[in-house]
């Protein structure tokens, strides 16, 4: 079998989509997490949400980096770099570090791409797909105005902190010309931009080599998107 990341034919690893540990904050009392399957328009329950045999062990490890640096920052109960309560219409989170935390959201959003699995149908990369897989092979996350990304935070009433019990593979839109991924996950609707072409203010400079993302904030409540989201999934039992 070939790996999709180094193309050496290797044994390969039934790899999560999503990491795991985007999962964990929505499961219930059964340990199950809740996923959503949009195509049918219907949630399931998975004890480990979805995966694939893409990778090989080492390219698994290339990934796993990658991800263990964006559990620690993002949701880490003790070290997480974003902030417990979110205050404004915007915040920045500071420190983190560009390559990594850039190459994590790239390789999401390829990985759905190169996924056979039904409930990643929305991402389609096309010619991007192979110059992803060079980028990430190479752990190269590119110019800030290469694939760049945005997101906004989506704020608790109860807590004032980021509304992180909801998850979303991702959904396609085609805005100017160029395809946006959304996806929602650690309490931020993420939008990844990734057109090959990069003319244009496509995408206000919200994250660059200085590590500082500058994040929208709204009320989850507030978003039409994520509050359809929410009465889709099953209330949490505590
Ligand atoms: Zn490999």
């Amino acid at each position: 079998m070939t790996c999709k990341l180094c193309l050496q034919a290797k044994p390969l690893l039934d790899s999560h989509i999503l990491p795991e540990f985007v999962y964990r904050p929505t499961y219930d009392s059964s340990h199950t997490a809740v996923l959503l399957d949009l195509q049918e328009g219907r949630r399931g329950k998975r004890q480990k949400g979805f995966t694939e045999r893409l990778l090989c062990g080492d390219c698994e490890q290339h990934f796993s980096r990658w991800e263990s640096y964006f559990a620690r920052v993002w949701l880490h109960p003790a070290q997480a770099l974003r902030p417990a309560v979110l205050s404004g219409d915007v915040v920045k989170v500071a420190g983190l570090d560009y390559s990594i935390f850039k190459l994590f959201h790239l390789s999401l959003v390829w990985r759905a791409g190169v996924s056979t699995r039904r409930e990643f149908d929305a991402v389609q990369l096309g010619a991007q797909e192979d110059k992803l897989r060079v980028r990430l092979l190479n752990a190269d996350p590119g110019r800030p105005d290469q694939y760049p990304f945005f997101g906004i935070a989506q704020r608790d009433a109860l807590t004032r902190g980021f509304q992180d019990q909801l998850l979303r593979a991702f959904e396609a839109a085609r805005v100017n010309g160029h395809w946006v991924y959304t996806a929602y996950f650690g309490g931020v609707l993420w939008h990844y931009f990734m057109s090959g072409h990069s003319r244009g203010a496509l995408v206000p400079a919200v994250f660059d080599q200085s590590g500082t993302l500058t994040l929208g904030v709204q009320d989850w409540t507030d978003n039409l998107s994520v509050r359809d989201l929410a009465q889709r999934m099953p209330p949490r039992r505590r």
